[in-house]
Parts: structure tokens; C-alpha cells; sequence
């Protein structure tokens, strides 16, 4: 009996294993995590093994064929309104505002009508909107490798935006180098659990008492180098500032909640399975002080000779600095994150008392710390904070 992993650490979800399968033996199934894996269907499969080919961590599996150490960029669009409404320096909207230009097709993650993350086509500027701004959730794939390969044999240009994972799995599931596919990466630190976004995006409204209508992963509202999380609620509230508000995202830093194969992660090095890969250029207030205006600069990561043709001609847009490997390093360029010690406590402690008890063991989102924060609000409301700071020994 085929089987297509023996570790949930071997699986990222990809879907080329389903998308290539010629029988449709494969559907993906939501574990209790909420992390899509795949499930064969035996009665349908007729064991031709193409599924665990295509698979982006079988060990026969090339990561590149691309330059062997990228080209390094800090990189900031012209237009600070789209580096606002990015989460980096926009390098994402230069790069599809081209392809978008000449007729091509973007794929990237949005949100749907209830909040699950989704890659989806665009072919407007206003619907590629949708995927700027990262979102902290594994996006959902199915369906999205197949109509890639539609609009590639129409001989259209197809730039497919996403982790290094799924970049991996399309390119292997294409098993052809296609002229005019461009692939491009982020610089990931791993995708959190859809199923625990979901309940999040729930216990705010209910919290609320209104449902949340947008929610930005990187606000920065605060600048660029201050991770914050908003949220826009049906009833005009906007919430920036409460510990609620900035709960998702301890969740996201602890490592509760991360798929396991982002603990194993293949891609954590500059052997980039895209032709650019953009992230956040982390340090540029050491390595380049004086081009860090807090707004947000993108690292780029030119990683073939394709993304650097595409690179030129987008370059107009931009501002730019070389750099190299050593500056710009940051974790998930050498290492893939690694679990929490509290990772199967916290799925014990979802599973048996929910995800409000969850939320505050783990997310600092207990009494404490809110009576902390409000006490806080209170003395800084009647001028008394430097007072209180003095008292303390710490003003
Ligand atoms: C889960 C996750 C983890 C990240 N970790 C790091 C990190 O450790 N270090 C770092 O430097 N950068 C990281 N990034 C990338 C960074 O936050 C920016 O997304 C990236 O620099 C692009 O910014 P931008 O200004 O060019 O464009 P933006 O307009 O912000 O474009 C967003 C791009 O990200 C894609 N995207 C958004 N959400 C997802 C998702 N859930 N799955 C797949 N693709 C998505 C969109 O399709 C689009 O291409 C991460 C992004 C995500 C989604």
C-alpha cells in the first residue's frame, strides 16, 4: 500500500502529489491541527508512484538549478504608499505591477470572505492587491498548480508568488522549464496553523461583539521595524493596541503552532527553489543606517538569470544597494525554526480546554498581563508615567 510520508515533518502541503495524480486518488484532508496532508484513496490508485516523484522533500529532489550563491539586494520601491501597504519595501507590487503590464497572469495568498488564506489568480492590479501584506497562516493550494499549467500552455506569463516550499512543489509538479514562468519566494519563518487563525479571527469578533471585516498581519502604522498586527472590525473599531490585537502574532513567535515541516524545512539557505526571493532586509539599520527610513526595505535574493532579465526591468521603480550574503543573513536563511518545548502541551491544552485558555497561557493574553497593560493606559492617561518610571528606578 503506497503511502506518501511517515512523518507529518516530510509533508508541507504543497499539493503536488494531488495535482499530479493521473487517477484523482488524492484529496487533501485537515488534520486536528488544521494542516492539510494528503490522503490516497486505494481503491483509485494504481501505485505509478508519480505522487512521491513530485514530492519537493523526497530526498532525490534538486532544490536549484539556479546560480549557485544569488545576488543580494536592499531594495525599496519609489512610491512610499505602496511600501506602506506591503509589509516589506513592495518589491512584490513592482514586481507583479510588470507582469500585470504585459499581460500576464500573478498568483498569490489572499484572504477569502472568512479569513482563510487562499492563493488565488489576479489580473488586475486591484485584484493582486488582495496578496500584498503577509499573512501569518498556511495558504491553501488545491486546484492553484493545475490552473498554472492551463495559462502556461496559453502561452501567457505566469509569476507564482509563495514560500520556498511551494515553489518547490510547482516546479516539480511542472517537471518543465517553462520561458514564461516566474517564480518568486519569500524568506519564511514557517506558516502557522489555519485552524488556530480561524478560532483567532473568531474570538475577536465574539470578543468585539463585531466581526472582523480586515486584518493586516504587518501594520506599520508603527513603522516598519515594530511588528504589529490590525484589525478593522464591522463596527468601525480599529485595534492596534490592545493585547488582543497583538496576540496572533506571540502565537506566531512562540512555535506553538507552526506545520512541522517547517522545523524541517529544506529551504533555509540560499539555494533558492525561485528566481527571486524577496523578505525583509533585517539589519539594514547596521549593515546600511542611512538607507533605513523604518517604511521598509526588501531583501532581494536574484536567483537565476531570468529574475535578474526581470530585476532590470523593473529596476526604474525602485531604489537600490547591493549587499551581500553575510549582511543580509538572518535566521531562516541558515536555519529552519525550530519547535517550541510547549508545542504538544499546546495542542494537549487546545484540545482539552479550548482556545481561549490557549490564548492565554501561551499568547500573554492572561489577567496579568492585561490588568498590567490597563493600569499602564491609566497612569500614562493622567500624566503620571515619568513619575512612576522615577519610583521604579527606571526613568
Ligand atoms: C508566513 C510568512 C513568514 C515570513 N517570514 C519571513 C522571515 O522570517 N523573514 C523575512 O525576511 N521575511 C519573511 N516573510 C516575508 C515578508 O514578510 C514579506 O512577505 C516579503 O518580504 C514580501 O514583502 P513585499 O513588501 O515585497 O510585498 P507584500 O506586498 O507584503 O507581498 C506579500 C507577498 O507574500 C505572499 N504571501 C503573503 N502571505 C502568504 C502566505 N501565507 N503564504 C505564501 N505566500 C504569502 C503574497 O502572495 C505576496 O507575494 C514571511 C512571510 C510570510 C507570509
Amino acid at each position: 500500500m503506497m503511502l506518501l510520508y511517515e512523518r507529518k515533518e516530510e509533508c508541507c502541503g504543497c499539493t503536488a502529489c494531488m495535482s499530479i495524480c493521473p487517477k484523482k486518488a488524492i484529496t487533501m484532508i485537515p488534520d486536528e491541527e488544521g494542516f492539510l496532508y494528503p490522503s490516497i484513496n486505494h481503491e483509485l490508485c494504481i501505485e505509478c508512484d508519480l505522487c512521491k516523484q513530485v514530492c519537493p522533500f523526497s530526498d532525490t529532489y534538486k532544490t536549484s538549478g539556479n546560480y549557485d550563491q544569488p545576488l543580494v539586494y536592499a531594495a525599496k520601491h519609489k512610491d512610499d504608499n505602496v511600501r506602506m501597504n506591503s509589509s516589506s519595501g513592495g518589491m512584490f507590487t513592482a514586481i507583479s505591477d510588470y507582469i500585470l503590464d504585459i499581460d500576464g497572469v500573478v498568483y498569490g495568498a489572499a484572504f477569502d470572505e472568512k479569513f482563510v488564506v487562499r492563493h488565488q489568480k489576479a489580473e488586475t492590479a486591484e485584484e493582486r492587491n488582495k496578496f500584498r501584506g503577509s499573512k501569518y497562516v498556511q495558504s491553501n493550494l488545491i486546484g492553484v498548480f493545475e490552473d498554472i499549467k492551463k495559462e502556461l500552455k496559453k502561452e501567457r506569463t505566469v509569476l507564482f508568488t509563495g514560500t520556498p516550499c511551494q515553489n518547490a512543489g510547482l516546479r516539480s509538479y511542472l517537471n518543465k522549464n517553462y520561458e514564461k514562468l516566474i517564480l518568486c519566494d519569500i524568506v519564511c519563518h514557517g506558516t502557522p496553523s489555519p485552524l488556530i487563525f480561524e478560532k483567532f479571527i473568531r474570538y475577536c469578533g465574539h470578543k468585539n461583539r463585531s466581526s472582523i471585516k480586515e486584518y493586516y498581519c504587518r501594520f506599520k502604522g508603527n513603522g516598519w521595524h515594530s511588528h504589529t498586527e490590525k484589525a478593522v472590525y464591522a463596527n468601525g473599531k480599529e485595534d492596534s493596541t490592545s493585547l488582543l490585537s497583538q496576540s496572533y502574532k506571540a502565537l506566531f513567535y512562540s512555535h506553538v503552532a507552526l506545520r512541522p515541516a517547517c522545523h524541517n524545512c529544506k529551504f533555509c539557505n540560499f539555494s533558492r527553489p525561485s528566481d527571486i526571493t524577496f523578505g525583509d532586509f533585517w539589519g539594514i539599520e547596521k549593515s546600511m543606517p542611512d538607507f533605513d527610513d523604518n517604511i521598509g526595505v526588501s531583501l532581494l535574493l536574484i536567483n537565476s538569470s531570468k529574475g535578474q532579465e526581470l530585476f532590470q526591468r523593473i529596476s526604474k521603480n525602485l531604489c537600490y544597494r547591493k549587499s551581500n550574503t553575510t549582511d543580509c543573513l538572518q535566521h531562516n536563511l541558515h536555519t529552519p525554526s525550530q519547535p517550541s518545548p510547549r508545542r504538544n502541551k499546546f495542542w494537549q491544552d487546545y484540545k482539552n480546554k479550548g482556545f481561549e485558555y490557549v490564548l492565554k497561557k501561551y499568547a500573554g493574553y492572561g489577567l496579568v498581563p492585561r490588568l498590567k497593560k490597563t493600569v499602564v493606559k491609566v497612569i500614562k492617561k493622567i500624566g503620571l508615567l515619568h513619575v512612576v518610571k522615577r519610583v521604579l528606578g527606571r526613568g
